[in-house]
């Protein structure tokens, strides 16, 4: 198939057909597996909105050559959104003498300071404080937990461990302390250099890992000002520290990542399941949205069907309240990255129809102008809308945003109805890519509503959205009414039935 071909097909398919793709937004994990322009919008075709490059892997001119595609991919189809991941502050292995190292049981394990280790049983890190972080009966996890050590003896300069659960080891994978309170820096070197790239690149989302308070959040929205960058900040929750502060995160963040990776290893993996519930609840409650992440098709990494257990979990995760749901080594660099889109897809059009609505906003106190999204007039106005275009069983329901706040709040109801973020901002379209059951939609004049509804009115029937005599509710900002904040309109499409 020509390069062509395969762009039109990706317009033909749930590109533009809204009211066919899912109303939970998909996050994709980019890597060797799809970073192709052919595989990228095939991703899309499956129903892909945002795609994840992951700053712990690749090089920054890579990820340029993929921002570059993944851009004229969205211009050629519909508005797409870019996560730049930053790593955080990741405790890494460094070069291991023996690469790979069996660890068996009751083996000890030496870490020590500096940068190159002296025998195939000695441990360095990027850290340089971990020897001293470390105490007597701590817990120390490799290879995303499957390697448990616990640490038996300190001297001055060396701490040794004994290995509880064997497993292989492999150079510069993480190192994870469960329940440690280590003293680095939120950001790191490396997080700076990619900050400013991702701020160059335009990129819409910003996330970071490891976070442990909402001064992490501040310091990277602080240092993505400098750069001139307005992205969304998004906090990823997988340390105990987060969980502990975790209201105050999500009120510093504009979005929260449940990076059930980490923190399945950081604390005990039976826990997750609640936690994500917790985390969930709270971003909803602050009307922020809420990605869920890792293994959640983790098999298909390797064949074409998931598995029972899998297909429950993205189900749960939207029943949870999510808003997004990631994939992450399933697109990067498994076999099957088409079918693991195609089959979230599946579900989420099997589930969402179950979704209950919010009875009223769950905004935050008009007192706290610092978390609260939109003044509380909005909110009413925007709920009022969710209910008149149930009561009518309206069709089409459009939001006019400058900022697309209006939109998240809309995104906040639940509405089963297709729900149009208009905007004249190309930044604030791509923002909304992560709003559930937002489409974003862009071209239309939003300046006058006269020439909006026309434009709506056409674009409904062109989709097969609306026929004459549906109801469509719109709601836009104060322009035309001084000291007014928003306005309802109810709009019956024009023409006789047919
Ligand atoms: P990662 O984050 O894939 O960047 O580690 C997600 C997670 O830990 O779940
Ligand atoms: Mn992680």
């Amino acid at each position: 198939m020509t390069e062509a071909a395969i762009y039109s097909h990706a317009i033909a398919q749930p590109a533009s057909r809204p009211s066919l793709s899912a109303r939970t937004k998909i996050v994709a994990t980019v890597g060797p597996a799809c970073s192709s322009p052919e595989q990228l919008a095939a991703l899309v075709a499956a129903g892909v909105d945002i795609f994840r490059l992951n700053m712990a892997h690749g090089q920054l001119d890579e990820h340029t050559e993929t921002v570059r595609a993944i851009r004229q991919l969205s211009d050629r189809t519909r508005p797409l959104a870019i996560l730049v991941d930053l790593a955080g502050p990741k405790i890494r292995l460094g070069q291991l003498v023996q690469d790979p190292l069996l660890c068996r049981r009751d083996v000890e394990l030496e870490f020590v300071r500096g940068e190159t280790a002296q025998g195939p049983l000695q441990l360095v890190s990027n850290y340089d404080r971990l020897v001293d972080e470390l105490d007597i009966g701590d817990p120390v996890m490799l290879a995303d937990g499957t390697v448990r050590l616990m640490v038996t003896q300190k001297t001055a300069d060396s701490v040794k461990c004994r290995v509880l659960n064997a497993g292989d080891v492999r150079s510069r994978q993480g190192i994870n302390l469960p329940g440690a309170k280590l003293s680095v820096p939120a950001l790191t070197d490396h997080d700076r250099k990619c900050a400013r790239w991702a701020a160059e690149q335009q990129a819409d989302l910003i996330s970071l890992s490891f976070v442990r308070s909402p001064r992490d959040v501040d310091s990277l929205r602080q240092l993505l000002k400098q750069h001139g960058s307005q992205a969304t900040v998004i906090a990823k929750i997988e340390k105990q520290e987060a969980l502990q502060e975790l209201e105050q995160i999500v009120r510093a963040a504009d979005g929260i990542m449940v990076a059930r990776g980490d923190l399945g290893v950081e604390v005990d993996v039976a826990h997750i399941p609640l936690f994500q519930k917790q985390i969930i609840r709270v971003c909803n409650q602050w009307q922020r949205p809420v990605i869920v992440a890792t293994q959640m098709l983790d098999s298909m990494q390797r064949l074409p069907r998931p598995t029972r257990a899998e297909v429950t979990d993205v189900a749960n995760a939207i029943l949870d309240g999510a808003d997004a749901c990631m994939l992450s080594g399933e697109t990067a660099i498994g076999l099957y990255p088409v079918e693991s889109v195609e089959t979230m897809t599946r579900i989420l059009l099997a589930i969402e129809p179950s979704l209950v609505r919010a009875a009223s906003p769950s905004a935050p106190p008009s007192d706290d102008p610092n978390s609260a999204l939109t003044h509380p007039v909005t909110q009413s106005v925007v709920f009022g809308a969710g209910r008149i275009s149930d009561h009518l069983k309206a069709k089409l329901v459009v939001m006019v945003t400058r900022t697309g706040a209006t939109a998240l709040i809309a995104s906040n109801y639940r509405s089963q109805i297709p729900t149009l973020g208009v905007s004249d901002d190309e930044a604030t379209l791509r923002r909304m890519c992560l709003y559930w059951g937002i489409t974003p939609l862009r071209g239309a004049p939003c300046a006058d509503v006269r020439k909006l509804l026309a434009y709506i009115d056409q674009w409904g029937r062109q989709q097969q959205i609306l026929k004459p005599r549906d109801w469509v509710v719109l709601v836009t900002g104060s322009g035309l009414e001084p000291g007014a904040h928003n306005v309802l309109f109810v709009h019956e499409v024009p023409g006789t039935k047919s």
